[in-house]
């Protein structure tokens, strides 16, 4: 069984763009350890530990997006392949990782905060109607 996701405050708050202080005390999305933010999300207690996000996400990410793009546009290629599938057990290895090499942190960012982050994201496509 999974357990709950756990983000303290400071966490949450460091990715959160309304909310957050100019400066305070954080936790490191990469290490967990605290730090003093220097400036508004920065995230990370130094650069290793931002080169470390990055390098995962960029890793991850790259895996991920081959096959999110297939099962997004090439539906009945992906379904015969079981695309969906892979991804959640992509999924599911990650999350194992982060329980095993990083005491259970999540390696992902707050998805408030990578919407903040694209508001084009939650932007509406207004089409003209065809009579
Ligand atoms: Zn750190």
């Amino acid at each position: 069984m999974n357990a709950p996701l756990r983000l303290n405050a400071s966490a949450l708050a460091a990715q959160d763009g309304d909310t957050a202080p100019l400066r305070g005390e954080w936790t490191c999305l990469e290490c967990g350890a605290p730090y003093e933010a220097a400036a508004r999300h920065s995230g990370f207690c130094s650069t290793a530990c931002r080169q470390a996000w990055n390098n995962r996400c960029l890793q991850g990410g790259a895996e991920v997006y081959d096959l999110f793009m297939a099962l997004r546009f090439q539906r009945p290629h992906a379904r015969a392949l079981k695309l969906l599938s892979a991804l959640n057990r992509l999924a599911l290895l990650y999350r194992e990782e982060d329980r095993r090499e990083r005491a259970g942190r999540p390696s992902w960012r707050a998805p408030e905060a990578v919407l903040a982050a694209r508001p084009f994201l939650r932007a509406v496509r207004l089409s003209a109607r065809r009579p």
